[in-house]
């Protein structure tokens, strides 16, 4: 059992220590957890890292790797935002600090000198909101600063699944050029989604991960992450085995993480707890 996208109290909005989330890993039978904290950005301090906790992030995941070798692997990750000028920064940041594995995310989409959050969801079904997002998208995919591109598809709560096929399948052979992998995120599963019509956000729908697009990945070969995004300890894990068996029908074989910045890939069956 894999998950590659988890998040603890120093990302601010999310809760549990690290080794409140590994217990609660272990006691979820996973064996391979990456811890991937919101890294330092300078758009907001309060949803991240600050630069001067980075190492201490560093060393604690570090001491629970020591801690609970043996019963399971525990990997160092940051979820890295990014945006248009970014780079730079994230270069730099990069640069200081030793990781197994390191996602590039959207959050922030930089609509007319403003930033439109992506779980903004009225605002994101809007063509002048979607075409700078995957602007952005697109320079995310090919700035070879990043592992995997982390849930691309999460627009896919208040957009319809032909608007993002349209834009994204043409962008696909890109995530091999820049050996990439996409995320599968199980977080898509237990969020709302937003209905133009009714003007309201429902839940019980499955928007994203976008299965339209998982069979373009697969025609491709391209590799494929997975993570729950849990934000508490209680959430580790959480949607993971329910998607990899949605998922197995549609062909996909392999799942992907990463140890030292190094791609391994493991049969789907491996990671299933209940096959
Ligand atoms: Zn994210
Ligand atoms: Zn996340």
């Amino acid at each position: 059992m894999i998950d590659s996208h988890t998040h603890t109290r120093y990302s601010k909005h999310a809760v549990g220590s690290v080794d409140e989330l590994v217990q609660a890993a272990l006691a979820n039978q996973i064996k391979v957890l990456t811890i991937t904290d919101h890294a330092p950005f300078y758009v907001d301090e309060t949803n991240r890292l600050l630069e001067a906790e980075l190492l201490d992030y560093l060393e604690e995941v570090d001491r629970a790797k020591q801690k609970y070798a043996g019963s399971i692997k525990i990997l160092k990750g940051l979820e890295c935002d990014y945006m248009p000028g970014s780079y730079d920064y994230l270069v730099r940041l990069l640069d200081k600090v030793e990781l197994d594995y390191v996602i590039g995310s959207i959050h922030y989409i930089p609509v007319n000198g403003e930033l439109v959050k992506v779980w903004d969801l009225p605002r994101l079904n809007s063509p002048e909101v979607i075409a700078p997002y995957f602007a952005c998208l697109r320079e995310l995919m090919t700035c070879e600063l990043f592992d995997s591109v982390g849930h691309a598809d999460t627009v896919l709560r208040s957009i319809p699944d032909s608007v993002f096929f349209e834009r994204f399948h043409p962008m696909v052979p890109l995530l091999n050029r820049h050996r990439l992998s996409y995320e599968l995120n199980a977080s898509g599963l237990r969020k709302t989604s937003f209905d133009p019509i009714a003007g309201q956000e429902t839940r019980g729908t499955w928007s994203y991960p976008s299965r339209t697009v998982l069979t373009a990945l697969l025609q491709e070969g391209i590799p494929c992450t997975i993570g729950s995004d849990a934000h508490a300890p209680d959430d580790v894990g959480a949607g993971v085995q329910d998607l990899l068996a949605a998922l197995l029908p549609d062909g996909l074989r392999t799942i992907s993480y990463y140890e030292a910045r190094k791609r391994i890939d493991v049969p789907v069956q491996d990671v299933l707890l209940f096959s």
